[in-house]
């Protein structure tokens, strides 16, 4: 048997998936200066999949690790949002052009493998070293040294090991305890229909040509709702169709393709002719099983030196808009972690607790909102034709992820870690130099970071200073976090007292 233990005085961090969860924990890593390993089964970087959207939530990190402005370049991520009714008309109109100016960053929307290859890239240029045709067969919990076990036998043992290994998560079923086994995801109830292609048909079509002009659409239908999107510039169009799908006779896996029959002859003629049209161009359709998620109950293994990240930890529905981007705020809050943590293999417990206590609330605030959001776009069309008295606003189609936006997941784990560390370890002692290089590591000035209020409760084993009392004002996943943390806190001497 083989075995790499990776050698360096820096911290070894062992990731294991290259999706975007795990590249992004890989840049993010990387620019902490860690040693970085990402283990992938594939044997390149997955061209799967059509469009994904981060929101400017994701897209304000993305720009700080240099790798935002690219993925701008890339994908088509301007111009309009409009809502409509199933027959065609217009309801409600979003203007993206403004998002900056709101939520200091622009939505980034695009093909998924085109994006996938500009975080590869980056994490290349950092260093960050990728391991194809390397899939993780079993892992080793060990709070000392954690490792894993690849397919060829070799044994890569490092001083944190992140998985990112998606919504199937393998790991999670390889790292079960028997009294604690892994929760199977539930059906939803819903499928989606997705596909792209490119635009040479669709461009000669007058009926629908339209379609390429940068906008993204959205039909919303009785319990169906319909999206276009455009993108790379107008020379592709990706569409979904969400659907109730009480048969469970969608696919989980995403290169099972059907033909687009199956998905446009549940669109009949009281659909919008244009929408009817562009999809007849289309050749085929991939038919995904929506799963019902809940956060996971572990998000550490018991070793407390391996982590979930991603899908791997809460798959998102399609509908939270969110299931990119929510990777993207684990993979900086979990570096960012590390790095205050000391970079020291000391600290990865602690690292990875408050990790989880910073990020729980958060993810369980946008897959409710996922959920609200499929009801909303749902019921619009009947409650518009049954409440004459009140019908629905066509604001209320809005989509609710835009309240997660203003959100900056660096600067609320800089402004909160201290605070929740000690919440998580009473005897974790926190030098502020720590902080002062993991912020700069991440390119955040912490001068600019909002102050909180004063009486703040963080402290540091220093005098007191700015960092002690970073706080984001107003934010209430604040309030939610620090509730978080009380449970994870009993939750965890509970399991301590079961386990002595
Ligand atoms: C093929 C594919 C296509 C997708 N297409 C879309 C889309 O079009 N639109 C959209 O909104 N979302 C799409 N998604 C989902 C979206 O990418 C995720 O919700 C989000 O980006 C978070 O992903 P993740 O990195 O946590 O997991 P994933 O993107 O699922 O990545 C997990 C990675 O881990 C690797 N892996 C798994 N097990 C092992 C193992 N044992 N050893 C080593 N490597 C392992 C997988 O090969 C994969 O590369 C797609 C996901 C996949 C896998």
């Amino acid at each position: 048997m083989a075995f790499s233990s990776l050698a360096s005085n820096r911290l070894r961090v062992i990731i294991v998936g290259t999706g975007f969860a795990g590249l992004a924990a890989a840049i993010a890593c990387a620019r902490q200066n860690f040693a970085v390993t990402v283990l992938e089964r594939s044997s390149g970087l997955s061209p799967h999949g059509d469009s994904i959207l981060f929101g400017s939530n994701a897209s304000k990190l993305l720009h700080r690790w240099d790798v935002g402005a690219d993925m701008y370049k890339r994908g088509a991520s301007r111009g309009k949002w409009i809502f409509k009714t199933q027959q065609g008309e217009d309801i409600w109109v979003e203007d993206l052009d403004e998002f900056p100016a709101i939520y200091g960053a622009p939505i980034l929307q695009g093909k998924r493998a085109s994006f996938l290859g500009s975080l590869g890239v980056e994490a290349r240029l950092l260093g960050v070293q990728i391991r194809y045709e390397s899939e993780v067969v079993k892992y080793w919990d060990s709070a000392e040294e954690p490792a894993v076990v690849l397919a060829s036998g070799e044994v890569v043992s490092g001083d944190v090991v992140i998985v990112a290994d998606g919504v199937h998560s393998p790991a999670r079923h390889l790292l079960a305890s028997r009294d604690r086994p892994a929760v199977p995801k539930r059906p939803s109830g819903y499928s989606i229909h997705r596909a792209v292609m490119t635009s040479g048909a669709i461009a000669s079509d007058a009926t629908c040509a339209d379609f390429l002009d940068g906008t993204i659409r959205t039909w919303v239908g009785d319990d169906c709702h319909v999206c276009t999107y455009p993108m790379e510039h107008g020379n592709a169009l990706a569409f979904t169709f969400t659907h109730r799908d009480e048969q469970r006779e969608a696919s989980l896996d995403w290169r099972n393709k059907k033909p687009i029959a199956e998905a446009t002859e549940q669109l009949d003629a009281s659909w919008d002719p244009a929408l009817r049209a562009v999809l007849a161009h289309f050749p085929s359709t991939l038919h995904w099983q929506i799963l019902d998620e809940t956060p996971e109950t572990e998000w550490i293994s018991a070793g407390g030196k391996i982590g979930f990240i991603g899908d791997a930890v809460h798959a998102m529905m399609p509908t939270s808009l969110q299931g990119g981007s929510q990777s993207i705020e684990d993979a900086a809050t979990i570096a960012l972690c590390l790095a205050m943590a000391g970079s020291d293999p000391a600290g990865v417990r602690v690292a990875l607790e408050t990790y989880e206590s910073l990020r729980r609330p958060r993810v369980q605030q946008a897959q409710s909102l996922g959920k609200q959001q499929q009801d909303l776009w749902h019921s619009f069309a009947s409650r518009a034709s049954s409440s004459t008295s009140s019908p629905p606003r066509p604001s209320s189609l809005r989509p609710l992820s835009f309240a997660l936006y203003a959100h900056d997941a660096e600067h609320f784990a800089l402004v909160n870690f201290p605070a929740y560390a000690q919440a998580n370890d009473p005897d974790f002692v926190m030098q502020r130099r720590w902080v002062v290089e993991a912020a700069r590591n991440a390119g955040i000035d912490l001068a600019q970071v909002p102050r909180p209020p004063a009486g703040g409760h963080g402290s540091t084993s220093e005098s007191d200073g700015p960092l002690e009392v970073l706080r984001e004002r107003g934010n209430g996943s604040e309030r939610a976090a620090e509730s978080t943390a009380k449970v994870l806190r009993t939750r965890r001497s509970t399991l301590l007292r079961r386990r002595s």
